[in-house]
């Protein structure tokens, strides 16, 4: 309507005036405004302020795991804000809704993570998570072991450490910072992480590093599960399983950052479940509220947590946010949606369809090679050539296909931030049916 295309311009022209946008071309962005203002979500449907109606493919930034307008997560805050919206948990305050979410996320992770760190995001669970391990290796007595070590194409997060730990080089290179005690093995979860010594980059490989620079300087490897923003990629079989085995022979802890995989994304509640793995920390985010508030954590196991209780001394960590009551209360409802609604066998269900239809794409089309997936946590390449591994060099073919399907009004996310990489990743809603896998 006219009304609508007022205020869509209005809203348009203050956001160009007032916003910087994350991941954007700032200059672009200056020029045309936001592309969608977005106005209300029903499932794994958003409307738009045009009136136009999209599915959103991968659950906006692979997060709202339950879907859209899910009226119990909005019930849940609602509760709790009328209750105290805000208390803190600093100087050993509590509050009944970070207890009672602790509780259930210790039963759902795997082996002995019993206990949690809050935080109020990703990016802040991976960085707490370093900062955990260096200070346990402190309390050891171990206190060179400082260095992170963490994988090509794995992607951590923005603050100055987790951006240094992420390894693809735009975020990892952006204002000329980092933290220097993180290093990036240069292969990507390749056989030589697996200690095949012939293979071409062994050299570069995790284990090169520590033997490099000697075990007692290492304090964690950090790998996700299956690598979302890198462009999703499946670890070989065994490779998870190998980095667990590396990190017990050399005394090192291992860190699963499960912010995109965690709570159900790839099928099972968490990523490491698909290889039997129990890492020493799992960072959490996204997904624990489905998006719809704030809420990040490290679970820890036993071991670690206990190595904490011998530390008789105020723990100079924290954030205001950690264990916010309000976001609490939405981690333990939206659990108890994922669970009771079976959400995480649907997306193990769902995300088989989805493969299918992947493979449709495969077998019809020459350019679309290498499709993959876990549950609905999928993507694909588009090469000149795939199976001669021949790269588009000129096309951005990504970019286009992406373009293609907003027209169709079906949201999805290129990934072509090196040149002749042309990927396209697909994780709608764990709530999607068969009818709308096929839509989309
Ligand atoms: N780790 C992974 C695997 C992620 O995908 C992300 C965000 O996309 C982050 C960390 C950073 O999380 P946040 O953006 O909440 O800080």
């Amino acid at each position: 309507s006219q009304q609508n295309e007022a205020l869509f311009n209005e809203l348009s022209g203050l956001d160009k005036k007032h916003i910087i946008h994350p991941s954007t071309n700032p200059k672009l962005h200056s020029e045309i405004g936001p592309k969608l203002i977005f106005e209300s979500g029903e499932g794994i449907y958003l409307k738009d302020m045009g009136g136009k109606t999209y599915i959103d493919g991968v659950s906006m930034l692979w997060n709202v795991n339950v879907g859209h307008g899910v009226k119990e997560l909005a019930e849940a805050a609602y509760e709790q804000m009328t209750k105290a919206a805000y208390t803190t948990t600093f100087y050993g305050y509590s509050n009944e809704a970070s207890v009672r979410l602790a509780e259930k996320i210790a039963k759902v992770t795997p082996g002995d993570l019993n206990a949690i760190f809050y935080t109020s995001g990703g990016s802040e669970s991976n960085d707490t998570a370093f900062k955990l391990s260096r200070s346990y290796w402190d309390i050891k007595g171990k206190k060179d072991k400082k260095l992170i070590i963490s994988l090509r194409r794995g992607y951590h997060g923005v603050t100055i450490a987790t951006q240094r730990a992420t390894g693809i080089d735009a975020y990892r290179e952006f204002s000329g910072s980092g933290d220097p005690n993180i290093v990036n093995a240069k292969p990507h979860m390749t056989e030589c992480e697996l200690g095949d010594k012939s293979h071409p980059e062994y050299e570069g490989s995790i284990r090169s590093i520590i033997e490099r620079e000697g075990a007692d300087k290492v304090a964690a490897v950090i790998v996700e599960p299956i690598q979302g923003a890198g462009g999703v990629h499946v670890p070989p079989e065994g490779y998870l399983k190998a980095v667990r085995a590396l990190c017990d022979e050399f005394d090192i802890h291992m860190i699963a950052d499960e912010i995109i995989c965690g709570f159900g994304r790839t099928g099972k509640m968490f990523g490491v479940d698909h290889w039997d793995v129990v890492p020493d920390f799992i960072c959490a985010a996204k997904g624990m509220t489905s998006g719809y508030v704030q809420l990040g954590g490290v679970i820890m196991r036993e071991e670690i947590r206990d190595t904490f209780f011998t530390y008789d001394g105020m723990l100079p960590h924290g954030f205001t946010y950690s264990g916010h009551p309000t976001a609490c209360a939405v981690g333990l409802k939206n659990l108890e949606i994922l669970e009771r609604d079976g959400l995480i066998e649907n997306a193990a269900a769902m995300g088989e369809e989805l493969q299918k239809g992947l493979n449709y794409l495969e077998d019809k089309y020459s350019f679309v090679g290498n499709t993959r997936s876990r549950g609905l946590l999928a993507g694909f390449d588009l090469m000149e050539d795939p199976a001669a591994g021949k790269p588009f060099e000129t096309i951005k073919a990504a970019a286009t296909v992406v373009e293609e399907a907003y027209k169709r009004e079906l949201l999805i996310r290129p990934f072509d931030f090196t040149p002749g990489m042309n990927i396209v990743a697909i994780a709608p809603p764990l709530i999607v049916q068969k009818d709308e896998v096929e839509k989309i």
